[in-house]
């Protein structure tokens, strides 16, 4: 196989090549490396020095995973490597220890190749709030790639990595894979575990697969979902997660909540959709209206929960445990201050400050308490939708990729990326971006979710349209390459 064949393959795809003998792990690896090393869109903060020993390779072959190369976010902890969550707080933290997904995937036969750029703690929709420098969309260099795994999603679509990890709060999963054309899948809260992930807000954060296709998220989720005694709200798989078959969706009821799909979505984004929904009809698909009552409320809710948990999870970031120490401090006090001044970017800053002001004696109740039932109402709303529908469908992001710089002055516009996905994160439930289609010659994604732990139904129903689709991701690669004269016909 040529070096560029071998670059083509999907991860499940390599796994398989190494598997039957007709390719070898480490020409893999080394092919990746080079590749990645010739990063131009600043995709990694870390990257392996060289493909694993014999040794390593051995044991990785041996593994359904046959030691395939892996793309991590920064945020998972990975031991003896740099794992800084994008924050010049820890900047040159090694930790001791492997987050439990890493390592799941490293015994079923992964191979660690590089850490990945995020937006700082994954507080972001763009990857501008990076300490080491925003990342660049592979479909179009002056636009950003999502955020807050956007390192991730741009080193799949540009073919840097077969696949990555990365993590969802509010969305930072599914926004950056649709803004690359990518897959993305957020897990049922609690299916994956969170040990080792460094916390942004904990009742929101879940890992998942950033992926070329829905075969390749199925697999990573099956070896990664499971309880583990180290995170009290992982939960027990039950049998294993399987590989999507479904090439039809017969009888499947998809349910389009207005809420989500009307005011605020861009032009050829709801073009997309519509056009995925007469897709989904045409392969069976029973499309009909649902209501998600107070989903529009979501992203308000969202904004005093996630600062409010962010704001307790980063306390620790104080100059004595981790990272960054302020030098010249002239007591205890002073050295904090000037710690966190100095190692927290400007978003973080303004979390920290919501979430705190949120949390604060006499306003608990009005901004927390408050959100926290709208965020019940919002669970409630969607358990009744599944009472009728089988899955809910939206566009992922109310935009396609955005210029770089064009929404950092504006927060709430920012935030806005996020008001399809949040709802989501709010009830935890499973949910996954594919590629539709393009806008513009930008990538659109469509968003599937489901009841929790219905995950083997969405990514059976994200593997038909998928199909269907036919989503070519391969222009992405070619132009976000490194070496892109190697792609070029
Ligand atoms: N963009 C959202 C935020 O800034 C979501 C981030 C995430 O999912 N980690 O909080």
């Amino acid at each position: 196989m040529s070096a560029t064949d071998i670059l083509d393959l999907s991860g499940a795809q390599a796994a398989a090549a190494i598997g039957a003998g007709t390719l070898s792990a480490r020409e893999l690896f080394d092919a990746y490396l080079v590749r990645a090393r010739g990063d131009e869109l600043n995709c990694f903060t870390w990257l392996a020095e060289q493909a694993p020993d014999d040794a390593a390779i051995a044991a990785g072959s041996a593994g359904p995973l046959k030691a395939v190369p892996l793309a991590v976010k920064d945020l998972f902890c990975t031991e003896g490597v740099p794992s800084q969550s994008g924050s010049r707080i820890l900047e040159g933290y090694r930790p001791p220890y492997t987050a439990t997904a890493v390592a799941r995937l490293k015994d079923a036969g992964a191979a660690l190749l590089g850490k990945t750029n995020q937006d700082e703690f994954a507080m972001g929709s763009s990857n501008e709030n990076s300490a080491f420098g925003p990342v660049r969309n592979p479909w179009d260099r002056e636009r950003v790639p999502g955020g807050s795994s956007g390192g991730s999603a741009a080193a799949v679509a540009a073919g840097l990595a077969p696949w990555a990890l990365g993590t969802d709060t509010g969305g930072s999963i599914r926004q950056p894979a649709a803004l690359c054309g990518i897959v993305g899948c957020k897990p049922t809260y609690g299916a994956i575990s969170r040990y080792g992930m460094i916390a942004f807000a904990s009742s929101l954060d879940q890992a998942g697969p950033l992926t070329r296709d829905v075969t390749d998220a199925a697999l990573l989720l099956r070896h990664m979902v499971g309880r583990d005694p180290r995170d009290a709200t992982s939960l027990e798989w039950v049998g294993e997660v399987a590989l999507p078959r479904a090439e039809r969706l017969d009888g499947v009821r998809l349910g389009v909540p207005r809420e989500l799909t009307g005011e605020g979505i861009e032009g050829g984004v709801r073009d997309a959709f519509q056009a995925t929904l007469a897709r989904a009809e045409e392969l069976g698909a029973q499309v009909r209206d649902v209501a998600l009552a107070h989903a529009p409320h979501a992203l308000s809710a969202y904004y005093v929960l996630a600062p409010a948990e962010a704001s307790s999870n980063l306390a620790r970031f104080d100059g004595v445990r981790y990272g960054l120490r302020a030098p010249e401090a002239h007591d205890l006090l002073d050295m904090y201050t000037r710690t966190r001044h100095d190692g927290f970017g400007a978003e973080v800053k303004r979390r920290i400050m919501l979430g705190t002001y949120a949390l604060s004696a006499g306003y608990y109740d009005a901004y927390y308490g408050r959100a926290q039932r709208v965020r019940t109402k919002i669970a409630q709303d969607f358990a009744a939708a599944f009472a009728e529908v089988d899955l809910i469908v939206t566009p992922t992001s109310p935009t396609v990729a955005f210029r770089l710089g064009e929404k950092t002055r504006d927060p709430w516009a920012m935030y806005l990326n996020d008001f399809c996905t949040v709802p989501m994160s709010l009830a935890g439930i499973p949910a996954i971006s594919i590629p539709c289609g393009l806008s513009g010659g930008l990538p659109v994604g469509f968003q599937i979710a489901g009841p929790p732990f219905s995950e083997s139904r969405l990514l059976d129903a994200a593997h038909a349209l998928e199909r269907a689709i036919g989503f070519d991701g391969s222009p992405a690669r070619a132009r976000g390459a490194g070496a892109a004269s190697e792609s070029a016909p």
